[in-house]
């Protein structure tokens, strides 16, 4: 794509950085064919090819952010699955990173838009005020109606209908502590806490904890880390979403330097594709960009760390899981057979959905914010998976859990849980929701 930058708006490294994005556009439209949104609206400023249009004319003109732009960029799941498709390499990812910072410098939304994306911000990524919110979430689920019927709030219902009936208590596997290998130990790593998992699902990182050290890793919750900042970093709020980065590296750059890390293990993948950019995002911050790359460099899924520790092959369970693909997962950190190959080697028949490129619609924040889109493509994902008849529905992002296990009868388990499971762990919890399973 031909751009017209000035030299004084390539001066500053992230125009810069945007404009070699688009110069690498060829206008081929491939990335159309994947991309849920336009496959959903069939707008093409709903596609790849027309947001970078929209992103370039905002920003090689020096516009602020207008309505139309917004409302295309805020359409976008960041699923990254034209990163996939693209033959030219467009880093789409950085590309719109950059336009959301510009949006939201530029750029004042309407006020009930404000707020519930404040509110957002300031709840997620905190889980004691996470939880305190679902719990009222709970208590006010029966108006999500009421919400329903005015434009500006529909938000808040999406909110109410997710927030699950029941929040489990608080896990002592989310307290900083060092969970030793229980038989020789082989290797040492940190394993990410975060933010919502915790809250929504504390047996996933107690079946990974678990897991691992069975198999002689010694497993570290260190002291101070947090929301690894995908959260914010998808609004836009660059600030923030840095903070939490550094935040982070500093607490594992101490496990670093007090007994060493073979790996970082991230159980959610929309946080293993955000920590794994810290490199990135603090390329230009001379006191942190040796440690940010040094830590995204030990970032590994869970599933990715697994498959290098050669695990036997397990008995049949005779059970089908339908396999999804989390967007962050396949398209963001191009994790696409670990998952699959640790599952059959752990005795379970595996199936890949139709359509497993496409989004389920939950990315993040969006099945908040964009209700109605989210729910199409919650319903076709659901549709797809459902045609493969499984027993039981695994996936490596609780994200993707909360918004397909919403639409389903079928337990949704994450990966590890199935694999802690068939190496000798307690059954997922999940299961119990099917008698036959
Ligand atoms: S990130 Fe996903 S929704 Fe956004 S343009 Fe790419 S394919 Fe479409
Ligand atoms: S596939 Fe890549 S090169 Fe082709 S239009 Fe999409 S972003 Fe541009």
């Amino acid at each position: 794509m031909q751009t017209n930058f000035t030299a004084e708006q390539l001066a500053d490294p992230h125009v810069a950085e945007a404009e070699s994005i688009l110069r690498k556009c060829v206008h081929c439209g491939f990335c159309t064919a994947t991309c849920p949104t336009y496959v959903t609206l069939g707008n093409e400023l709903d596609s790849p090819r027309g947001r970078t249009y929209l992103i370039k004319d905002m920003l090689e003109n020096g516009r602020p952010a207008d309505e139309q732009v917004v409302t295309h960029i805020d359409r976008c799941l960041s699923c990254l699955a034209c990163t996939t498709t693209c033959p030219s390499g467009v880093d789409y990812m950085h590309l719109v990173d950059h336009a959301r910072i510009h949006i939201e410098k530029t750029y004042r939304r309407p006020l009930m838009n404000r707020l519930t994306r404040n509110m957002l911000a300031m709840v997620l990524p905190y889980p004691g005020r996470f939880r305190l919110a679902l719990k009222l979430a709970a208590l006010g689920r029966p108006f999500a109606g009421l919400f329903d019927q005015v434009k500006a709030l529909k938000p808040m219902a999406a909110m109410l209908r997710l927030a699950p009936s029941k929040v489990p208590p608080a896990s002592d596997f989310a307290r900083p502590a060092t969970h030793a290998a229980v038989s020789t130990r082989r290797c040492r790593v940190a394993i990410l806490t975060g933010c919502a998992q915790p809250v929504l699902d504390p047996g996933i990182n107690e079946a990974a904890i678990s897991l691992l050290t069975r198999l002689g890793v010694e497993v570290v919750v260190p002291q101070g880390e947090g929301c690894c900042g995908a959260l914010v970093h998808h609004m836009g709020r660059e600030e923030q979403a840095l903070d939490s980065a550094r935040r982070n590296i500093d607490v594992w750059t101490r496990a670093v330097e007090d007994g060493g890390l073979d790996a970082i293990i991230v159980t959610t993948s929309g946080c293993g594709t955000t920590i794994k950019d810290y490199g990135h995002m603090l390329r230009l911050d001379p006191a942190y960009a040796e440690k940010a790359a040094r830590v995204s460099a030990l970032a590994k899924d869970v599933t990715e760390y697994l498959s290098t520790l050669d695990l036997p092959i397990a008995e049949t369970k005779g059970l089908t899981v339908a396999y999804h693909s989390a967007c962050s997962l396949q398209h963001g950190q191009k994790v696409t057979m670990a998952p699959k190959l640790l599952l059959k080697s752990a005795g379970f028949t595996v199936k890949d959905p139709p359509e497993g490129h496409l989004c389920c619609g939950s990315a993040g924040t969006y099945n908040i914010m964009q209700p109605e889109i989210s729910a199409r493509l919650k319903a076709r994902k659901v549709r797809n998976i459902e045609s493969t008849k499984p027993d039981i529905i695994s996936a490596g992002n609780i994200g993707c859990m909360t918004q397909i296990g919403s639409a389903t009868g079928i337990p949704v388990v994450h990966t590890v849980e199935l694999l802690n499971w068939a190496y000798g762990g307690p059954r997922p919890k999940a299961l119990d929701r099917r008698a036959s399973v």
